[in-house]
């Protein structure tokens, strides 16, 4: 897919900003020094051979709204977070120019890409966005604008924090069991709590949608366990993001 898009998930490495959100931060909405954040910006952009005016990024209010981005939002959210695309944690375009990114501390990434159509899709799942299903939300989305077929999709499931650290209570893992229509994605671990598979829970919601299982890829890593590579608002509350970016070429 590398000659179709540019995509990577970042770690928390050989950034600028200082602690707690050391050292790559990419989000300019956890009040971070901006020269640091914008400085991180330009050092993956260059890495990855964008224009870091070209991010485009969303508000990120944990709901399931998606905007179609269109070729003259490029740039929306790249150096002020007041003028990211508001009210939405989904991103989808089949312009080339705008850099799809959204920004990560144990929330899973979702990427889709529909290589018939040269249409992307970005999303960040939370246990509320995975609850009201913003991973089938994504590709209605992209059937509706571009006709995508999601059995002809590539799908990939960044990291994000892992069963073995995010505990949940009943209510919550009740919405994410409903959601995702298997019981697979919850484990009791207590009288009162359980234990949630966030990124299980979007691997059956994509897979609902359509896509072959063979085409969604996931990451086994969690984002509370690893603290060399990766921020944890879980285990650290207040800190840096990491950022998902896709983008056409
Ligand atoms: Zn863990």
């Amino acid at each position: 897919m590398s000659s179709l898009v540019r995509h990577c998930f970042t770690t928390r490495r050989s950034g600028v900003s200082a602690p707690p959100r050391d050292t790559f931060n990419l989000a300019l909405h956890v009040d971070d020094d901006e020269q640091a954040v914008l400085e991180n910006r330009k050092h993956l952009a260059t890495a990855l051979g964008f224009d870091p005016l070209a991010i485009t990024a969303a508000e990120q209010v944990h709901g399931k709204e998606v905007a179609v981005v269109k070729a003259e939002d490029a740039g929306c959210g790249a150096v002020r977070f007041s003028e990211c695309i508001l009210g939405v944690d989904a991103l989808i375009t089949n312009a080339v120019g705008p850099v799809l990114a959204l920004f990560y501390a144990d929330c899973v990434p979702v990427f889709i890409v529909d290589p018939v159509n040269r249409a992307i899709g970005l999303a960040h799942a939370g246990w509320k966005g995975t609850a009201l299903g913003i991973s089938a939300e994504i590709i209605q989305a992209m059937q509706r604008e571009y006709g995508t077929d999601p059995s002809k999709c590539l799908a990939a499931i960044g990291p994000g924090i892992g069963r073995c650290c995010y505990d949940v209570s009943h209510d919550v893992a009740e919405r994410v069991l409903t959601a995702s229509g298997d019981q697979r994605v919850i484990a009791k671990a207590s009288q009162t709590t359980w234990r949630l598979d966030l990124k299980l829970a979007n691997w059956f919601i994509l897979r609902s949608t359509g896509i072959p299982e063979s085409s969604i890829a996931m990451s086994d890593e969690c984002t509370s366990c690893n603290s060399m590579d990766f921020f944890s608002y879980r285990r650290d509350g207040q800190t840096g993001r990491m950022a998902a970016i896709l983008a056409l070429r």
